[in-house]
């Protein structure tokens, strides 16, 4: 009894979360443009604490990056299969897909937010695990809600959407609280 009500206050905390703080953050953020990224943040935060609390276990788990965490300098196409990656290691993407590999799930790279939406469309899952900027992320975890979606923000060491890093850890750490 005790664990459903758990369960159930979780879920209602997240919901009010991502429909009504969430929009009602972006709403000052609009204002406050210097804050908005905090906000988002703050957010994301939140959300990952709640699904945490979850305690959802499934490998029907989908892995979802943005197509800046590939080198620019790398001409491979990698959006329609990842699996072209020739693991060269000049980006994340190598030490990603063993990370992947690993944990026997399948890695994609969502090149906007139509994409990602047909990609969950496409596989259903249970749950994700979605690498991008503070912005993408928050918007994208609030659109699938109720989805169980963990978010790991990437690092921007050459501004947005260029050449973009995440930290492997982070990204297993996420993948570790779904599976079994
Ligand atoms: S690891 Fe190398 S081959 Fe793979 S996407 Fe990155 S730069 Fe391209």
């Amino acid at each position: 009894m005790w664990v459903k009500f758990k369960i159930f206050w979780v879920k209602f905390l997240r919901a009010f979360t991502l429909k009504v703080l969430y929009p009602f953050l972006m709403l000052i953020g609009a204002f406050l443009k210097s804050k908005k990224e905090s906000f988002q943040d703050f957010i994301i935060n939140i959300n990952n604490n709640l699904v945490m609390k979850l305690g959802i276990k499934t490998s029907k788990l989908l892995i979802m990056l943005p197509h800046c965490i590939q080198i620019d300098k790398c001409d491979i196409r990698i959006t329609n299969d990842i699996n072209n990656c020739k693991r060269c290691g000049r980006c994340n993407v190598k030490d990603l897909i063993a990370v992947a590999e690993n944990c026997n799930l399948k890695l994609y790279v969502a090149t906007g937010g139509s994409l990602a939406r047909k990609l969950v469309k496409d596989i259903r899952p249970d749950a994700i695990v979605a690498v991008a900027c503070q912005r993408d992320l928050s918007s994208g975890i609030a659109d699938s809600h109720p989805l169980p979606v963990i978010g790991v923000q990437n690092e921007r060491p050459f501004g947005p959407c260029y050449n973009t890093k995440v930290s492997v850890e982070k990204v297993q750490e996420a993948i570790k609280t779904f599976l079994q």
